[in-house]
């Protein structure tokens, strides 16, 4: 056998998992596609975010918790691997509110996640007198913020950078340009054919974001993922004036501060739209009064990878045990759990997490 692991995707899902593999001393292949691919690694925000995620599925709400507990030590093993300062900073956030009524009404919806959770000091709603005096430069439309301490944010492509740069420099491979034509399972494995020959591994990992829906199939799932539009836009780099990241602005270590993002049902269309992409720098400069005066130097679209009920999916093939899917629209926020947990998963372990709310047999019912 060539491989113990094929990792079928190079995004941030397949490498973090890959990295977890490698560190624990399994030999992996990762496959990753072109790019003119669909690429949300390459496309997102780069938020940890933990506020407003699993309010209606706690499963899903742990699971975060978990990877956002275990990202500090995830991203100081990284950086000492890969010499690649991540920017990582990880000092809270802001959810915005515009009607005293909306954010009450979130706080309420918090407080029931946080009590099913069994979880005090969860969030906290902060008035725009201390918002004012945390957030300086916020905008009197702001009536007020929930502050969620676990929230942060990374630069998502040093991290994509960082993950690649280490595996190539372990046993293992990390093939780009190169296509997963089809899989096949063996008697024992795992046939991955590429144009440039078949691999064989022992174990496969369907991590393929979007694509994952078109070699599902043949390894017994049936990945039922859809493309979500986002649009993001970045503004000339400024002066620290934002302290802590919100679901929708941010300023990243460089200074130039990212607006966002949108969710759009537009089917596999990345194409950007100036009346979006308007929408979210008038909402951006209701917020921050000052951006009216900053310029748009870049700005993009990527598809997020939805599953129906917007939660992960991990599941072992019924039809081809040793063959996995794993998927999610959070994948910067999960990339340490991915790493550091999701590994015993694969392997079996009796201390594995419990992935059973995520399998995609939810859907059949
Ligand atoms: C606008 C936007 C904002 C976002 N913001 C955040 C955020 O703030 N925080 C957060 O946690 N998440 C965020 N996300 C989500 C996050 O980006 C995704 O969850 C994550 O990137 C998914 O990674 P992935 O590896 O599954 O998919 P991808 O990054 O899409 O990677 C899939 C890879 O598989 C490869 N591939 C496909 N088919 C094949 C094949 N047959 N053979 C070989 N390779 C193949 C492709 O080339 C690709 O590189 C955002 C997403 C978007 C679009």
């Amino acid at each position: 056998m060539d491989f113990e692991y094929a990792i079928i995707g190079g995004g941030v899902v397949g490498l973090s998992i890959a990295r977890g593999l490698s560190a624990r001393g399994k030999r992996v292949a990762v496959f990753d596609g072109e790019d003119t691919d669909y690429r949300a690694s390459r496309g997102n925000f780069g938020l940890i975010w933990v506020q407003s995620k699993g309010l209606q599925a706690p499963a899903y709400a742990r699971w975060t918790r978990q990877s956002a507990a275990l990202w500090r030590g995830f991203a100081d093993e990284l950086e000492a691997a890969s010499g690649i300062d991540l920017a990582l900073v990880q000092q809270g956030g802001w959810d915005f509110f515009f009607s005293e009524k909306s954010l009450h009404a979130r706080a309420s919806l918090y407080q029931g996640l946080a009590d099913q959770l069994g979880e005090r000091d969860d969030f906290e709603i902060t008035d725009a007198n201390k918002l004012k005096r945390e957030e300086p430069a916020i905008g009197p439309q702001v009536v007020g913020a929930l502050y969620g301490a676990r929230d942060g944010h990374v630069n998502p492509l040093r991290l994509l950078q960082a993950l690649g740069q280490t595996l190539q420099r372990s046993d293992s491979k990390y093939l780009t340009g190169c296509i997963v034509q089809s899989v096949r399972a063996l008697a024992s494995g795992f046939e991955i054919n590429t144009a440039n020959g078949p691999v064989r591994a022992q174990k496969v990992v369907l991590a393929a974001g979007l694509g994952a829906a078109i070699l599902g199939p043949s390894l017994g799932f049936v990945a039922p993922v859809r493309p979500q539009r986002g649009q993001v836009i970045v503004t000339q780099k400024l002066s620290p004036f934002i302290r802590r990241p919100s679901g929708i602005i941010r300023q990243v270590d460089e200074g130039g501060v990212q607006i966002g993002d949108s969710n759009e049902e537009v089917g596999f269309d990345d194409s950007q739209q100036l009346s979006v992409m308007a929408k979210l720098a008038q909402r951006a400069v209701k917020v921050y009064p000052v951006l009216a005066n900053a310029s748009i130097v870049r700005s993009w679209s990527a598809l997020r990878i939805m599953s129906p009920d917007g939660l992960p999916i991990y599941q072992e093939s019924r039809l081809y045990p040793g063959a996995y899917l794993a998927t999610c629209h959070s994948g910067i926020t999960l990339a340490a759990a991915h790493t550091c947990l999701l590994p015993s998963w694969l392997e079996g372990e009796e201390s594995a997490p419990r992935l059973e709310a995520f399998s995609e047999e939810r859907f059949a019912l």
